[in-house]
């Protein structure tokens, strides 16, 4: 971008800049993959044949990105389109919808909520008008509806109350009673995994065994730091990555993050995951203080390049600590 720019600003300035101006490129291509603007995130990006999936902004929510900061997906079968996630609201699930039309004709005729976090299903009102089911597990729609308003509300504050005009909340109307279902659309299999009470209440993963592939919703993020809120079970989101790990897909779509390969998931996921919840108990059974074991576990210099570390890293281990002892 930056390249262009001084391209059309003239040679002269290019060649004045040399350097300097190649520096300032790469480093800008490198902010733009981390805050990428509505327009960047919904340009879809292709994993299969069949899969596909929106790369969203690793910065916190605001009114460039407006709030499609999770990664969502779409997947084209014989017989339809199913969405995996709906995104923030009502105006940037129209916008998504174009945007799949522009690789294929099929309608979407379902929509598959991952979790009940604003951005993975606040669009399912648009998705409803327009004829597609909505599908999840009955876990995760109780804790939509627990969520909604407030994270309608809160999106609100943070991309600006005109981007959210037409969003209401719209959990499944017929949730499954399950914890494991399989749902099969034009020949492709969705498996949904109940993932435990990981980030949010039900949350879940999706497993498509013919392409290999998992999206794992808030479970796994890659190059920013993952979250755990006052509400986490950093237990259990423990126990869900390792069920993934059982599964072991060839291609990992995260929550936050770009889509990779188990490796990647477990070194910016998994291993850190492991390190705080085994260093947090082991500190309470030596009657650690939280903020002892807080200051103990300050510095993960393997961590350390995840992005909002500085913001993350110390509430996760403290909101673990407050987890594991009142769990205990
Ligand atoms: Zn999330």
């Amino acid at each position: 971008m930056t390249l262009n720019v001084l391209l059309r600003q003239g040679q002269v300035a290019l060649l004045a800049l040399g350097l300097m101006g190649f520096g300032m490129a790469a480093v800008q291509a490198e902010d733009e993959s981390l805050d990428r603007p509505i327009e960047k995130v919904l340009e879809p990006i292709q994993l299969t044949d069949r899969v596909h999936y929106f790369y969203g902004s690793l910065e916190n929510r605001n009114p460039t990105n407006l709030g499609f900061t999770n990664n969502t997906g779409f997947v084209v079968t014989d017989e339809g389109v199913v969405l995996i996630d709906s995104g923030p609201s009502y105006q940037v699930a129209q916008r998504m919808e174009k945007a799949i039309a522009e690789v294929t004709d099929q309608p979407i005729t379902h929509v598959i909520s991952v979790g009940s976090q604003d951005h993975r299903w606040l669009g399912n009102g648009y998705f409803l008008q327009r004829g597609a089911e909505l599908v999840a597990l009955e876990r995760t729609v109780r804790t939509q509806a627990e969520f909604g308003e407030r994270h309608v509300e809160s999106l609100g504050r943070q991309v600006g109350e005109e981007a959210m005009v037409g969003t209401l909340p719209v959990p499944s109307r017929n949730p499954i009673d399950a914890d494991e279902y399989t749902l099969t659309v034009g020949g492709v299999d969705f498996e949904l995994i109940y993932a435990g009470d990981a980030h949010f209440p039900g949350d879940i993963m999706v497993h498509l065994p013919g392409e290999d592939v998992v999206f794992t919703g808030d479970i796994v993020y890659t190059e920013r730091m993952l979250g755990i809120h006052p509400w986490s079970n950093p237990v259990e989101k423990l126990e869900a990555f390792r069920h993934l790990e059982s599964i072991d897909p060839e291609i990992v779509v995260p929550g936050h993050g770009r889509a990779t390969d188990m490796a990647e998931a477990r070194q910016d996921t998994g291993d850190y995951l492991e390190l705080v919840v085994r260093e947090v108990k082991a500190g309470i059974e030596d009657w650690e203080s939280l903020g002892e074991v807080v200051d103990r576990l300050e510095d993960l210099e393997q961590f350390r390049h995840l992005r909002h570390y500085d913001d993350w890293h110390r509430p996760n281990v403290n909101r673990t600590y407050l987890f594991i002892e009142g769990n205990m």
